[in-house]
């Protein structure tokens, strides 16, 4: 089915104990949702016999899989071993992820460090030019991608993004729509979300728009830190239903991956309000 797929950024709230990955895809499954992503944000933790039983369960519950990989990467770090530990950890989610069957990895890329946003640009292109190329040779179908951050202290931006996968080929962007919000004070209205996904469209291709990875929730945020925490979405100011509308009218395809605090139930109103607009 064309579309877009619902589901949670970690295992739901509601599995039933024991509460793994496993015991999670079946979770999904029965809520009527479509994927899930694996969290392996404080660390890569699985070995490859889990891995395989992770790949039978969602091909056998029709759950489709994306990763996050850890948040300890920095490709603008200005030490040079936590440069190679941020390559090793890509590497190692998409060594698990090959494995388990999902194909996307989102991840944090890195922090401006003091260093003016144009002078990082093209270190953190050139080790995913490097990188990309290592993992399609080694993962054929993992496609990793890069997250739009909340922060102004944090590398992505929707811009750099946009610059980022028009040049480097086989990279992808991972939409948090919510931290586009919160990084630009903007973009939370029909046009503004329609305006942004012709941008993709533009620079990226129809392809682009078809197969999308969207991160929401909704977060607090201020001027001056940006994004502060997530929040369930009725707390929140985001205005999903017009984002919605606006990715169904578009003929946005791909995965919406709902990282409030209370997980499925947001993911399942995000998937029931999708229907209805
Ligand atoms: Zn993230």
């Amino acid at each position: 089915m064309a579309g877009l797929l619902f589901g949670t950024g970690g295992i739901p709230l509601s599995t039933s104990k024991p509460k793994n990955l496993l015991n999670g895809i079946k979770r999904i499954a029965e809520l009527g949702l479509g994927c899930t992503e694996m969290e392996f944000v404080y660390g890569v933790r699985m070995s490859d016999a889990e891995a395989a039983q992770v790949a039978v369960t969602a091909q056998k519950h029709h759950v489709k899989l994306t990763a996050h990989a850890p948040y300890y990467i920095n490709l603008n770090s200005p030490e040079n071993d936590k440069l190679v530990a941020s390559q090793e950890r890509l590497l190692q989610t998409a060594h698990v992820a090959a494995l388990c069957g999902a194909s996307d990895i989102a991840f944090h890329a890195a922090f401006y460090m003091q260093n003016p946003p144009e002078e990082v640009y093209p270190r953190v292109k050139k080790i995913l030019t490097g990188l990309v190329a290592e993992i399609k040779r080694q993962y054929r179908f993992i496609t990793l991608r890069p997250e739009l951050m909340g922060k102004p202290s944090q590398f992505g931006s929707l811009e750099e993004l946009l610059n980022l996968c028009s040049e480097v080929e086989g990279l992808a962007p991972c939409v948090d729509f919510a931290h586009l919000h919160s990084r630009t004070g903007k973009i939370n209205s029909y046009y503004e979300f329609k305006s942004t996904l012709n941008q993709i469209e533009k620079r990226l291709g129809r392809s682009a728009l078809e197969n999308m990875h969207i991160h929401l929730s909704d977060i607090s945020y201020n001027n001056k830190a940006g994004e502060l925490s997530h929040l369930n979405l009725r707390e929140s100011d985001l205005k999903y239903t017009e984002l919605l509308m606006a990715l169904k009218e578009q003929g946005a395809g791909g995965v919406v991956v709902c990282e409030s605090p209370n997980l499925e139930e947001d993911a399942m109103h995000l998937f029931e309000t999708y229907q209805k607009v």
